[in-house]
């Protein structure tokens, strides 16, 4: 829920009049390399996916939902999350992501909620992560930004990028929806294929998120 700039039960909340801007894209498209872009003109961005992972290690109520959903084993002796654990659960069975999915997703949203709250003087912010449109988190955001890469070379960067196979990579995005639809479903597409300029396109598209009519 916004925050606006009124009187609440004694409470006064600062007024957020940020647009809320979300960033997709297929793996390896190149969402935070753009993201550093941004980030250089001064636009704050939460990077959803990364703090999805950190709340799965910190957030004492998501841990304790977790446990009693999957069990202790969920966790190291550490405290770490056991990841090949989870991810052996919820892999097989679209059932258990569901559920896994169901409890971090509210933990990231009023987490990313809080975090806005702290840039209400940004002109907009952005919010990164893989899948806004398959988990339906675009709908609370102002304006979406799709980035696109060609499959082939999402495919050769991530290889490269995170060591592992073309097979590993191409199950990942067999999992996401077709870059089509996402660009159709988008206000502004960014194309990353090596050969138009970023930057360019970045400023592209900070020019009209800043323009006031
Ligand atoms: P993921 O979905 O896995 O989080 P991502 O969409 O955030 O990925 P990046 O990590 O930004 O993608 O990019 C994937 C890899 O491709 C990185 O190693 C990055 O350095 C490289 N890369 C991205 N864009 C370019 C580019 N224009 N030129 C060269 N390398 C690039």
């Amino acid at each position: 829920m916004r925050c606006f700039g009124f009187f609440i039960f004694g409470y006064h909340q600062q007024a957020d009049m940020s647009i809320h801007v979300g960033i997709t894209g297929g793996i390896g498209s190149g969402k935070t390399t753009i993201c550093q872009i941004f980030e250089c003109i001064g636009i704050p961005v939460y990077y959803a996916d990364d703090r999805a992972k950190q709340l799965m290690v910190e957030d004492d109520q998501l841990r304790q939902a977790i446990r009693l959903t999957f069990g202790e084993e969920s966790y190291a002796e550490n405290g770490q999350l056991n990841r090949t654990y989870l991810a052996n659960i919820v892999f097989k069975n679209p059932e258990q992501l569901r559920q896994l999915n169901a409890l971090v997703h509210p933990a990231v949203f009023q987490d990313g909620i809080d975090w806005q709250a702290k840039h209400t003087n940004a002109p907009y912010t952005l919010k990164e992560a893989a899948l806004l449109y398959e988990s339906g988190s675009f709908r609370s955001l102002d304006k979406m930004i799709c980035v696109y890469a060609p499959k082939k070379l999402r495919l050769e960067r991530v290889m490269n990028r995170d060591s592992v196979s073309r097979e590993v990579v191409q199950a990942r995005m067999n999992k996401q929806m077709a870059d089509r639809e996402k660009m159709m479903l988008s206000n502004f597409v960014i194309t990353n294929n090596g050969e138009n300029a970023l930057v360019e396109q970045v400023l592209q598209i900070h020019r009209t998120l800043t323009q006031r009519t």
